[in-house]
């Protein structure tokens, strides 16, 4: 595996590689992760990994300077993976002090993570951006845990005609349902044990709204049952998979979206329904 920790170390890496596929990461490494790997892989290119924890992402009272980090433990396990390049820029790369540009979006962008997080997708969409612009992947893989950040990078690339392929990949769970996250380690054990109940309400509700049950009602269930599993919910929401819009009836392609708070770590999930 190519370690590339420099613009010169990069450019000789896609020379010798061609064309690649992509798995942009903060690194933290789990089984989610792997599992973009996997994905790629088997699509047939070489795959590049990148592990930058993007500081612009994060809002002034979040927790950048505790996220996980572990670059050693990361390459070893990128390295087994069958990866074939990865990409390690500094801060002062992808930020260079007189840098002042940024990418701004409405649409999926507005609501929910966008509410909860001011700037968090700006600081996203600009480091992917960033990031495409150095590997110049044929295709660029994301996962479905993150589904609002699927959505808003496609809408970029669309919109800025990015000729990058955006494939989504389904969410990597623990055997009791919890979506791995590399923030699940901050779970006290009580904590754990309760997390997988947000999957639990989600994949509930899923159902009930299938069965045709109102959509408010039982979006106000699950917002208790969160409540009664110790969690404080953020937003529990029916919306359009891809603009992000709330709905208040089942229209096709919908999806299920909450975050909530349990303890310190706010945890995220989603599921499709129908
Ligand atoms: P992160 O390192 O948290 O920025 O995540 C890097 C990529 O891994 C993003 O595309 C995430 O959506 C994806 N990812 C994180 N957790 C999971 C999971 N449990 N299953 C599938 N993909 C995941």
């Amino acid at each position: 595996m190519i370690i590339a920790r420099t613009p010169e170390e990069l450019r000789a890496a896609r020379d010798a590689l061609g064309p690649v596929s992509f798995v942009p990461t903060m690194g933290a490494l789990h089984a989610g992760h792997i599992a973009l790997i996997e994905a790629a892989k088997a699509a047939g290119l070489p795959v590049a990994a990148s592990i930058f924890v993007n500081p612009t992402q994060f809002g002034p009272k979040e927790d950048f300077a505790r996220y996980p980090r572990d670059e050693a433990g990361d390459i070893d396990q990128l390295e087994k993976a069958g990866c074939a390049l990865v990409w390690l820029p500094s801060a002062d790369i992808m930020y260079p002090p007189k840098s002042a540009t940024s990418i701004m979006l409405l649409g999926p962008a507005l609501h929910w993570e966008g509410t909860a997080r001011p700037g968090h997708f700006s600081g996203v969409a600009t480091v992917v951006a960033k990031l495409f612009s150095q590997v110049r992947p044929a295709t660029a893989y994301f996962g479905e845990k993150d589904w609002q950040q699927v959505q808003v990078v496609s809408r970029m690339v669309a919109d800025l005609c990015l000729p990058v392929e955006i494939v989504p990949v389904p969410t990597v769970r623990e055997v009791d349902g919890l979506a791995l996250s590399s923030r699940n380690r901050y779970l006290s054990p009580p904590e754990r044990k309760a997390a997988p109940r947000l999957y639990t309400a989600l994949t509930r509700a899923a159902q009930d709204i299938l069965a045709g049950k109102e959509v408010a009602a039982t979006l106000h269930h699950a917002r208790q049952e969160l409540a009664l599993a110790g969690m404080v919910p953020d937003y529990v929401a029916l919306v359009h998979a891809n603009t992000l819009e709330p709905i208040s009836g089942l229209v096709r392609p919908a999806r299920l979206i909450a975050a909530a708070k349990l303890g310190n770590v706010r945890l995220l999930d989603n599921v499709a329904v129908g």
